[in-house]
């Protein structure tokens, strides 16, 4: 089997940063895959299951409630490889198109408080396994390291 495209990034040259994974057709439209990439692969510890699915839980939250891109987002969860997610949307973006709207994502996450929504045994396959304290750890992080001065470097993906 041929090998997937997103197996040819060079991930030891890989910085933490808001990429433009792949361009999919379907049918006339466009749907843009982001690799929202928060910790550096095989060089910093990857994120732990309980915050990713914390992330996972309030990042959809915000993203399927947005007033102007909610009809756009078609997904978002993590890498199998815990050092980000994926970011599904319709339409035709480049990833300095949507930094005001990952870093309304991560802002919402760093500054919340409260039951993490769909934390109920009725609504999720999991609901225990949560770490809202490290997920907003892992948003503020995000945001001072990446989103608040993100350079060229962190937003197309190496050569
Ligand atoms: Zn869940």
């Amino acid at each position: 089997m041929e090998k997937i495209t997103s197996f040819t990034i060079d991930h030891l040259k890989l910085l933490p940063g808001l990429y433009v994974s792949r361009k999919d057709h379907a049918g006339d439209s466009v749907i843009t895959t982001f690799d929202i990439r928060m910790t550096r692969p095989n060089y910093e510890p990857v994120m732990n299951t309980a915050e990713i699915h914390t992330i996972e839980h309030l990042g959809a939250t915000y993203l399927r409630n947005h007033p102007t891109m909610k009809d756009h987002v078609l997904y978002f969860g993590p890498m199998g490889c815990r050092t980000g997610f994926y970011l599904l949307l319709a339409g035709d973006y480049e990833s300095k198109d949507i930094i005001p709207l990952v870093k309304g994502m991560f802002t919402f996450i760093r500054d919340f408080e409260g039951e993490v929504p769909g934390a109920a045994a009725k609504d999720c396959g999991n609901y225990l396994d949560m770490n809202l304290n490290m997920a907003k750890y892992l948003a503020k992080k995000y945001v001072d390291e990446v989103l608040d001065h993100i350079s060229e470097e962190r937003l197309v993906y190496p050569e």
